[in-house]
């Protein structure tokens, strides 16, 4: 673990240190599992202790699939934990409560109601007078920007007004507590912007009746520009693998030279989260240890070509490559473990290089690239060698889909089962390592004089 982590306050098996004053949400040893296709539990969550301060932001950063959906739909009251408790102002929360409030990445407005008839309708629950609800609809409307549009219908607005009826629907209950899931990862970047930067600004005036937020993102300087703390999971199951307060002023300058710091940290966490759960995994498990990431090798050629060039030559921090390819942290992370798990890149701290073998690739021809990268899945990729293995084990060649799909989910999730497979399935073709036949869904060994076994 890179020490600066451990000077931040890096959490393992200890409850999270609760910030100073009044908690309005404590989680105590929350652990959830769903039930796989099988039937057997498969941990998302596990041992989360965390609260959330009165007066703070507090984020939620981690890998697509790490839990943190889950995690806030726990603290929404809208499914309970498999084990352990959820405190909401001291008491146990069984179901949503009038006081918290909840921002999705994208509303189902009701398409017949007007802006003013969605807002009000996030009052439903609650049943105030007529006059009272328009009084509070008309006071949300105003507060995030939405005046001279009450009586528009959602077809007639912008995705990024769309998003401020959510809010305002959000908002007009009067939250204590606002859980946001990635409320602005919908919409373009500049609308994103300005809605962040709206919504920063009434936070900092104190204009919202909110006392507490949390906020799910991918996004790592759109943490570091809200939260005044920030949580990172780890995936698999979804722990709380570090905690990050952040205590500048705002408004914040992403090019100060502390916020870049704090980013880069924040990416050093994701990465040594990453590698050690390669080299946990893959001799826990073997060739299931740990779900493929989803990305085709043409990004990752991209990818590799252009930390070869200038003004990389072959090593640069992950947050400017991000910039230069235009990629959000998720997609980023997918192809950065792709190809330090094929040992064509090395991730450390908040960087990627190239290996040896990844600068070669890169002064390669196409089959001299195939060749090696048949290579590299063969040994570094587990699952492919076992699929090559099969299929040259028997007889004809050929080993259908599900064969292969029934391994994958005792061990992972339907879903990361279904996305390893289609990694391991565009690996394989490039590489001419197999075949598959997507209408008879079965694999095949190419075999040498050019005909497949398909
Ligand atoms: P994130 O928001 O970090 O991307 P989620 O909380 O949505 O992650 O999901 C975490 C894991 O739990 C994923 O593997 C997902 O497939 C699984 N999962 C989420 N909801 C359900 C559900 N209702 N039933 C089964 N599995 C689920
Ligand atoms: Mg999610």
């Amino acid at each position: 673990m890179p020490s600066q982590n451990a000077e931040r306050g890096l959490i393992e098996k200890t409850p999270l240190a609760a910030p100073d004053g009044h908690r309005v949400l404590e989680m105590r040893r929350v652990f959830k599992a769903f039930a796989k296709p099988s039937g057997e539990p498969l941990p998302v969550l596990a041992d989360i202790n965390l609260a959330i301060g009165e007066g703070e932001i507090l984020g939620l950063l981690g890998r697509s699939g790490s839990g943190k959906s889950t995690l806030l739909r726990i603290a929404g009251g809208l499914i309970r934990p498999s084990s352990g408790t959820v405190l909401y102002g001291g008491e146990p929360l069984l179901e949503p409560a009038a006081g918290i409030a909840v921002v999705f990445q994208s509303f189902a407005l009701f398409p017949w109601l007007t802006v003013e008839e969605n807002v009000e309708a996030g009052l439903d629950a609650i049943g105030l007078a007529k006059p009272e609800a328009r009084r509070r609809s008309q006071s949300a409307i105003e507060l995030i920007g939405l005046d001279g549009f009450q009586s528009a219908y959602p077809r007639e607005l912008s995705g990024g007004m769309r998003q401020r009826v959510g809010f305002a629907r959000a908002m007009v209950v009067e939250p204590v507590l606002l859980l946001m899931d990635e409320p602005f990862s919908a919409l373009d970047v500049l609308t994103a912007e300005s809605l962040r930067t709206d919504f920063m600004d009434l936070w900092i005036e104190r204009q919202l009746p909110t006392k507490s937020v949390l906020i799910v993102t991918h996004n790592i300087d759109e943490a570091v520009t809200m939260c005044d703390r920030i949580l990172v999971l780890s995936s698999n199951p979804g722990r709380i693998a570090a905690e990050i307060p952040v205590s500048l002023a705002h408004p914040r300058d992403r090019l100060d030279g502390e916020f870049r710091s704090i980013v880069d940290e924040i990416y050093s966490i994701l990465t040594s989260r990453t590698t050690e759960s390669l080299g946990a995994g893959n001799h826990v498990r073997g060739a299931f240890a740990h779900p493929l990431p989803l990305v085709t090798v043409n990004r990752l050629m991209g990818f590799i070509d252009t930390l070869a060039a200038s003004p990389y030559n072959g090593q640069a921090e992950l947050a400017e490559i991000a910039g230069t390819l235009s990629l959000d942290v998720a997609a980023l992370f997918m192809i950065a473990e792709a190809l330090h798990m094929l040992e064509f890149a090395e991730l450390k701290e908040s960087a990627i290089k190239l290996t040896a073998a990844g600068r070669l690739l890169t002064q390669s021809d196409t089959e001299e690239r195939k060749r090696l990268f048949r290579e590299h899945l063969l040994r570094f990729v587990p699952f492919a060698a076992h699929i090559h293995h099969i299929l040259s084990e028997r007889e004809d060649h050929r080993a259908p889909r599900e064969r292969f799909e029934l391994e994958l989910e005792d061990h992972l999730n339907q879903g990361d089962a279904e996305n390893s497979l289609r990694a391991v399935i565009g690996w394989g073709r490039y590489a001419e390592l197999f075949e598959y036949d997507d209408d008879a869904r079965i694999f095949a060994a190419p075999v040498s004089n050019g005909e497949s076994a398909l």
